[in-house]
């Protein structure tokens, strides 16, 4: 009978649709690595959400300037903020900086930055050790020749003593010269020696996978091992990221590092973190932005968690649909409505996720004239298509795909936001949840 009626059925179009037009693919597995202990806690791969982290850009011995930067990173989203830890005095001031965070409520774990003497400010600075969640040290730095060694054991037993997890992140700019000279000399004695630039690839994997065996070997757990091995171009990043995946299941940390400045900053880390992400690779992301002078240090975490939602892995804010515009958009009323929209969302969300949960889920959409804007409208959560010069003078809005009023005259902006509010509180207000318990 069964065969019978699937010999009858017309064949399906959209057979063998499948994998071709999949999305991204399986997240890699990887260890899960908790960062940081109690409220503010995070989980680092193993599954969990992709995580956003950031880092300060003030001196760490100034107490005041890095306390008011991570409070501003964390409060924009970031779920780890990391510290340069470079002196004695940096060392003496971060238990006074997690105290403080404590104390406004600021509970997002610090990560200590390492460089070359990190084994002594570990050892000098015990409740620097201890008031950090995680400490992130550089292979290519962290001590040369003979005593390469035993300062890296001492920072993984600083670790290992005081239950505290390791980044170990390689860098293009810092990258283990002994083993990279040993890798070109064996390159350069081989009948097919490869190019040099593969050999650095190598030299770059290699060296952080070396390193977390040696961490492990030391009695540091898997579980609380992140590797990262930034590189500052594209390609190499993405070849040299893929290859520490392959060969391994720690954890990733993912990021450009010197991505740059702007737009040039922006699309580069995306562009090489967003081919990551999408082949399932990475754990925790961060955007290595320069930051204009005097410039928002919190543009990182916001285009970090951007990418992040553009891509269908979480969700933070609301999202606003703009088309470009064109020339059948001569006015700006359109420019402007779609910038006051985005800008009344961010400015309402911090009142709304307490009232409102779920509401980062909310698509909206803005729309310049008749061609796409009925739509893309109808497949957003709530849209308005406003008339393109020549049209009407009237904004059809749409909601869950139908058409729910037109809209006219000078206040089409207020009376936008109204619809949207009124539609907050039925999809997501206290109504909305009794009627769902
Ligand atoms: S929706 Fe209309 S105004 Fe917007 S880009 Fe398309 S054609 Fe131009």
């Amino acid at each position: 009978m069964e065969a019978m009626e699937a010999e009858t059925r017309p064949a399906n179009p959209l057979a063998g649709a499948g994998p071709e037009i999949a999305g991204p693919s399986p997240r890699h597995r990887t260890a899960g690595v908790q960062v940081g202990q109690g409220e503010g806690a995070v989980t680092v791969g193993g599954g969990a959400p992709i995580v956003v982290q950031s880092m300060t850009n003030t001196d760490t011995a100034d107490i005041d300037a890095t306390v008011a930067q991570v409070a501003q990173l964390a409060r924009a989203g970031s779920e780890l903020v990391r510290i340069t830890v470079d002196r004695d005095e940096a060392a003496a001031a971060v238990p006074k900086i997690r105290e403080r965070l404590d104390r406004i409520g600021v509970h997002v774990p610090l990560v200590g930055d390492f460089h070359y003497i990190g084994h002594k400010l570990l050892s000098d600075h015990p409740a620097c050790a201890e008031a950090l969640a995680k400490y992130r040290i550089n292979p290519g730095n962290v001590g040369f020749k003979e005593k390469k060694d035993t300062q890296f054991s001492t920072i993984i037993e600083q670790a290992i003593r005081y239950g505290k997890t390791v980044r170990i992140g390689a860098n293009w700019g810092s990258l283990d010269g002994e083993l990279l000279t040993h890798l070109m000399d064996e390159n350069a004695k081989s009948p097919r020696p490869i190019d040099a630039r593969a050999v650095m690839r190598e030299a770059m994997v290699q060296s952080a996978l070396s390193s977390a065996q040696r961490a492990e070997d030391l009695g540091l757990p898997k579980d609380r091992i992140i590797l990262s091995a930034k590189v500052s171009a594209v390609q190499d990043l993405i070849a040299v990221y893929r290859e520490v995946a392959r060969r391994s299941d720690y954890a990733i940390h993912l990021g450009l590092t010197e991505a740059g400045m702007g737009t040039k900053g922006v699309v580069a880390a995306s562009a090489a973190i967003g081919v990551l992400l999408q082949e399932g690779i990475g754990d925790t992301i961060r955007y290595s932005l320069t930051p204009e002078p005097g410039g928002d240090r919190t543009v990182e975490v916001k285009v970090a968690q951007e990418l992040l939602q553009t891509m269908g892995f979480r969700t933070f804010v609301p999202l606003v649909a703009a088309c470009p515009g064109c020339g059948r958009t001569t006015s700006t009323t359109f420019q402007e409505l779609a910038r006051d929209i985005q800008n009344w969302i961010a400015r309402s969300m911090p009142e709304w996720k307490k009232t409102y949960p779920g509401v980062e889920g909310l698509n909206v959409a803005v729309m310049g004239c008749i061609v796409n804007g009925p739509g893309e409208s109808k497949h957003a959560d709530i849209g308005i298509s406003l008339p393109g010069t020549g049209e009407s003078p009237s904004a059809p809005v749409f909601i869950d795909g139908k058409k729910a009023t037109t809209l006219r005259g000078a206040n089409l902006a207020k009376d936008f936001e109204t619809l949207v509010t009124d539609y907050i509180e039925r999809r997501f207000g206290q109504g909305a949840r009794d009627a769902a318990e």
